[in-house]
C-alpha cells in the first residue's frame, strides 16, 4: 500500500520574458499580439572548419522580421500561399541551410555537441 503526503515547495522557474533584435533592438515577447516574437530569426551554430567565422567559434544572432526583410530581402524566395491550404509545403529540414552542428538545444539549456544530452548524440 502506498501512503501519500502533501508538501509544499517553491518552484524558482526562468523563461523567456522577451528577446531583443541584435540590428534594431526591437523587444519581441512571447504571446504579445503583434507576432514579432513568434516571427523572429535565430541564427546559432557552431562554425566548422575553414569557416568565415573562425574554425568553432559560436555564431549566434537574433533579429526581427524587419530587420531579415531589410537585409537579406533582395535573395529571399517568397511565394505567396494559403497559410490554411497550402499549395507548397516545406520539405522536412531546411535545404542547404542546415548543419549538422546547428545548436537546436542551445535555447532550452540541452548543452553542447559532444556532450550525452546534445540531442544529436547517439553514442
Ligand atoms: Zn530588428
Amino acid at each position: 500500500m502506498q501512503h501519500t503526503r502533501t508538501r509544499t515547495e517553491t518552484v524558482t522557474v526562468t523563461e523567456t520574458a522577451h528577446v531583443t533584435c541584435d540590428r534594431c533592438h526591437r523587444e519581441m515577447v512571447p504571446n504579445d499580439l503583434d507576432c514579432e516574437h513568434q516571427e523572429r530569426i535565430a541564427i546559432r551554430f557552431r562554425a566548422g572548419y575553414s569557416s568565415v567565422f573562425g574554425d568553432g567559434n559560436l555564431v549566434e544572432a537574433d533579429l526581427c522580421q524587419h530587420c531579415v526583410k531589410e537585409v537579406l530581402g533582395p535573395w529571399l524566395r517568397v511565394t505567396e500561399d494559403d497559410p490554411f491550404e497550402p499549395a507548397h509545403r516545406l520539405d522536412g529540414k531546411p535545404k542547404g541551410a542546415w548543419q549538422e552542428n546547428q545548436l537546436p538545444g542551445r535555447e532550452a539549456g540541452l548543452g553542447e555537441p559532444g556532450r550525452s544530452d546534445w540531442p544529436g548524440a547517439d553514442g
